[in-house]
């Protein structure tokens, strides 16, 4: 998962008063703080870390080295099965241990190390090498998500051999399976860490901000909640039969309508904290009739209608509610009998505090005039938002504002999910933090082709995370 999203701009706006263009020509490493992380970071890009390749071993013990190297000693490789696909990966972790005990509880920091699959024929240059031109650096993974990892990472090493004495327990999670499963943060969250000992967590694979390519800022975003992943099947059957002798009871017949009830359907709308300042942020450059029905909603969370006009604008789709989709269908035997089954998943994001057995028991009452069954595909890990929390958002607005001067910081919803999904089911709250820009839409390539990340961006991002680091578990300040 990466890219905060903030919705296309009204044209009309684009004519207000000039604004700091980011500067995206080619950066030298300003210190060399940023020149070790750019050779992280190469070396991070050049190892292919996706599923099924085994080398995700490989980057966890590279960084493992270089935390060692840099007197962070107590740091764990943990190989582990995946569930899908059928594959091993692996995750590392790390304790500093506070020098300075406050009796704070720790902070985990999370990021994840494999990317998604990238052919050289699809790129127009090798992806799992680190390009530099045009002022960005290219290649899998550039973005989403080694620049958190190489982040993390470089600013605990700076911090250290600064001197800095944390005065709670630093932990640090980086994940081998977050694109493909999950199943990484899910152990780390039941058995890895004891998330009793955990305040909260901070995601550097979410948040972030975005820039029109005019220099217009649409604003940076701190991602403090995440819609729930939920797949369920729903299956027709039936005795079937020669089918030169048609019946009105048919199981491809019984699931379209079934489908077609579920196209119409629409969810109780929901708010929480985090949309709500979401959708508040959005009336700056909403078009009218859109800003007018985002108005009306928050004025009153009961005004149904004007929760519809939000839900079906393609900017804030998902952002009102619960949304279920078919994704795949499957049915019949052969061409010339009746279908005895017929099948199709039917992909759910929840809203956040949206109870799952409530979800079922809707769907079932959709499927129920066609006795179709429906069954939820593994068990749902619901998760709460996580409340704005003055500390964190404060530090996260001081450093942003720090390097983008008076940008609007805006909470965030995903509508897809992160590892952080698994610490918010545990009750640990989770922040998406990262500072990394692009030029929307341009740069918005995350597990597409030529994936890059401004050169600015890349080495803001590390001062980002040693100023949030200091901020959320240095002496008070
Ligand atoms: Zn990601």
């Amino acid at each position: 998962m990466r890219f905060a999203r903030f919705a296309a701009v009204a044209a009309a706006l684009l004519a207000t008063a000039a604004v700091a263009q980011p500067d995206r020509v080619a950066m030298e490493p300003a210190n060399p703080w940023h020149q070790k992380a750019r050779e992280i970071y190469a070396r991070a890009i050049s190892i292919p870390t996706v599923q099924g390749r085994g080398r995700m071993t490989e980057l966890a013990n590279y960084l493992q080295e270089q935390f060692r190297a840099g007197g962070l000693t107590d740091v764990t490789v943990r190989p582990y099965d995946v569930t899908l696909p059928d594959d091993h990966t692996a995750a590392l972790t790390l304790r500093w241990p506070a020098a300075r005990p406050s009796g704070r509880k720790a902070i985990l920091l999370m990021a994840h190390m494999d990317v998604v699959d990238a052919r050289r024929e699809d790129w127009s240059r090798e992806p799992f090498e680190l390009g530099a031109a045009d002022g960005y650096f290219y290649g899998r993974g550039t973005a989403d998500d080694k620049q958190g990892v190489v982040a993390i990472t470089m600013a605990l090493l700076r911090l250290r051999a600064e001197g800095f004495a944390p005065d709670r327990d630093i932990l640090v999670l980086f994940t081998g399976d977050e694109e493909t499963g999950g199943d990484g943060a899910r152990l780390a969250a039941n058995e890895w860490f004891d998330v009793a000992t955990i305040d909260f967590a901070l995601n550097a694979d979410a948040g972030g901000g975005a820039y029109l390519a005019d220099g217009t800022p649409l604003g940076f975003g701190i991602q403090t909640a995440e819609k729930v992943y939920q797949d369920f099947t729903f299956t027709a059957t039936n005795p079937g039969g020669h089918s030169s002798r048609p019946r009105p009871d048919n199981a491809i017949y019984a699931l379209a309508h079934t489908l077609e009830r579920l196209e119409r359907y629409r969810f109780e709308p929901m708010q929480n904290e985090t949309t709500r300042a979401m959708l508040a942020d959005r009336v700056r450059n909403a078009e009218p009739p859109l800003a007018a029905a985002i108005r009306a909603w928050l004025a009153n969370p009961n005004d149904g209608a004007a929760a519809d006009v939000i839900e079906a604008s393609p900017t804030e789709v998902g952002l009102t509610r619960t949304r279920c989709v078919a994704t795949m269908l499957s049915g019949g035997h052969a061409p010339n009998a009746l279908p005895q089954q017929a099948q199709a998943n039917v992909n759910c994001r929840m809203f956040p505090g949206h109870d799952p057995a409530r979800v079922l028991a809707i769907l079932r009452e959709i499927a129920g005039p066609d006795n179709v069954a429906v069954e939820p595909v593994r068990e749902a890990r619901p998760a709460d938002a996580s409340p704005l929390r003055e500390d964190v958002v404060g530090a996260f607005t001081a450093e942003i504002h720090a390097r983008h001067p008076g940008v609007a910081i805006v909470p965030q919803m995903s509508t897809g999910a992160t590892d952080g999904l698994y610490f918010r089911n545990r009750g640990v709250p989770v922040y998406g933090v990262e500072s990394g820009w692009g030029i929307s839409p341009t740069d918005e390539r995350a597990h597409g082709r030529d994936e890059r990340n401004p050169q600015r961006s890349f080495y803001e991002n590390i001062d980002h995370w040693v100023g949030m680091i200091r901020r959320l578990a240095g002496p008070a300040r």
